[in-house]
């Protein structure tokens, strides 16, 4: 039989779904061996569940989501989380908790009565089956992933940091030219494209997991101050910093 398979999205930008379209031909292609659904952002009719695969991307920050998201759990066979706002909260997280209420009064003015809760993955209210990482997630994959579950296997986690993929395409690095970056904790699967870009990783891809936080921390105390180093891991990786 065709899984069904639904795609949703909560709070976030969107960019992930629209990685998903720009694969075209390839969505194409898999659209003969699976069955789309539900899919907002891509199409008009929309049926419920349940779903065999449910691909979520976003993450939750009103009780309604919350809900929505916990019946998508008991409706689905499989969950996966869809980008770094899914998998790590990203940026709807960056935001400090203490300044929230600052920010919407500016905003949305005094008589605004706030409805957001903090912004947090999928997994702080659900078991999470699958991340799909990436701040965008990378197009490539995606479709591996994909080929993966209908091929009936469990897909496998990179088992290397972004530093493998940044050696691998010659970068020079960052750290040993004495600035900062969070490549060596962080999973690879992006192709090193910011180091690429001229940019530091700043951990979209998540944390590996053998990553060692604390060595890391204690090479950029080498290169940088506290708040510089408090600033990187306010990106995506504030609660590996916590630990
Ligand atoms: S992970 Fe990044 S690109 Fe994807 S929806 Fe969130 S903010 Fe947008
Ligand atoms: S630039 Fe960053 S990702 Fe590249 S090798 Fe150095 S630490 Fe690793
Ligand atoms: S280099 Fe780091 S921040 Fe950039 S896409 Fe890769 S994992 Fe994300």
């Amino acid at each position: 039989m065709v899984p069904k398979v639904a795609i949703y999205d909560f709070t976030d930008c969107e960019g992930c779904e629209v990685k998903l379209v720009s694969i075209r031909e390839k969505l194409l292609i898999l659209e003969k061996r699976i069955d789309i659904v539900n899919w907002r952002l891509g199409q008009e009719d929309n049926k419920p569940g349940p779903f065999d695969l449910t691909i979520i991307e976003g993450t939750p920050i009103t009780q309604h989501e919350v809900d929505l998201l916990k019946k998508l759990r008991q409706d689905s066979k499989v969950l996966i989380a869809l980008g770094a706002c899914a998998t790590l909260g990203g940026i709807p997280a960056i935001l400090d908790k203490k300044e929230r209420a600052k920010w919407y009064k500016k905003i949305y003015g005094e008589e605004y009565k706030p409805r957001g809760i903090d912004a947090l993955p999928l997994s702080a209210y659900v078991k999470v089956d699958f991340l799909i990482h990436g701040c965008p997630i990378d197009e490539n994959e995606l479709i591996r992933i994909f080929q993966e579950l209908l091929a009936g296997k469990t897909p496998a986690y990179r088992g290397y940091s972004v530093c493998f993929e940044c050696k691998q395409a010659n970068n020079p690095c960052r750290i040993i030219n004495g600035q900062p970056c969070l490549g060596p904790i962080t999973q690879g699967g992006c192709g090193s494209i910011c180091i690429k870009g001229g940019s530091p990783c700043y951990g979209c891809f998540g944390l590996r997991q053998e990553a060692n936080v604390k060595g890391l921390v204690e090479v950029l105390q080498g290169l940088t101050d506290k708040k510089e180093i408090e600033r990187y891991f306010t990106m995506f990786l504030s609660r590996a910093f916590d630990k």
